[in-house]
């Protein structure tokens, strides 16, 4: 202040004299201590608001009973007797072929299309030399031809170049073929090599949410969220029979939860009309 000879306190903040006053009055010491509190307790706030948020529109998930789990296993044992892939095939590399080419594909098709493919093609040297236009002609009744055929020639060539022409057996080595993604890795380690391994497919990723088992809507969650729920040892076999309950009872639009064997264990999450 002109005159004065004391130094002027920055606008807006209180001298040391005057908080020290406020303090012992019981009042907050700044401006900008309050500032700096508030700042602090932001991110507990909008932790918390998130929170709330999440809660009110997404209940609490239930992890599945074992005791419903176990029945509902022993239901679909009875239902789906001697489930296994309905996918032809005499080798883990026609079965790696024919569940490339079952994408977006009823597996009575690909079935038309694999004994001629199999005959021309038998290994995967062949294969991986194929010319794009031959393969693409052999198996475009399976749609979308050009990627599978791009797919099936590139995995081949990865599996002459790493793997000496087999096939390999684990995900690791399966994951790092091009064109080869968990649920394929999944079907051929569970059904050529007896290794267990949860196929999700487009009727997994619907049954387990129907049957409360997950909520998770991702494949890879999905996958994982089933592991702890579902014993190892039935991985393989679970999967098919999800697969068949999905094509012959639970179906996408209109479920028939009335002949339905599985209705007394299934809280139907998500169904809104039904048979
Ligand atoms: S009761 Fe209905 S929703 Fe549940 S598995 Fe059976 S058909 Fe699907």
């Amino acid at each position: 202040m002109p005159g004065t000879g004391r130094p002027r306190a920055t606008p807006g903040r209180r001298s040391a004299g005057a908080a020290r006053k406020a303090e012992v009055r019981g009042t907050h010491a700044s401006k900008g201590a309050r500032t700096a509190a508030k700042r602090a307790a932001r991110p507990a706030r909008a932790l918390e608001a998130r929170r709330t948020a999440r809660a009110r529109g997404r209940p609490r998930f239930t992890p599945p009973d074992p005791a419903r789990v176990a029945a509902m296993l022993e239901i679909l044992e009875r239902s789906h007797p001697g489930a296994s892939t309905a996918l032809h095939h005499e080798n883990p590399l026609q079965l790696l072929i024919a569940t490339i080419l079952s994408a977006q594909c009823t597996d009575e098709r690909v079935n038309m299309v694999t004994p001629a493919l199999f005959a021309r093609y038998p290994d995967a040297a062949s294969l991986a030399g194929a010319q794009q236009a031959d393969l693409e002609t052999m198996i475009r009744s399976t749609g979308f031809f050009r990627n599978k055929a791009r797919s099936i020639r590139e995995c081949c060539a990865d599996i002459v170049a790493h793997h000496g022409g087999e096939v390999p057996r684990t995900m690791e080595a399966l994951l790092a073929l091009r064109g080869v993604g968990r649920k394929t890795a999944n079907v051929v380690l569970g059904n050529a090599y007896g290794i267990p391994g949860i196929v999700v497919d487009t009727h997994v990723q619907r049954l387990s949410r129907r049957l409360g088992l997950t909520r998770e809507t991702d494949p890879v969650k999905i996958e994982f969220a089933l592991m702890p729920v579902v014993p190892r040892e039935r991985w393989t076999v679970f999967s098919h029979w999800l697969i068949l309950h999905g094509r012959q009872v639970c179906a996408a639009r209109k479920p028939r939860c009335s002949v339905c064997a599985l209705a007394p264990h299934c809280p139907r999450v998500g169904v809104t009309a039904s048979q």
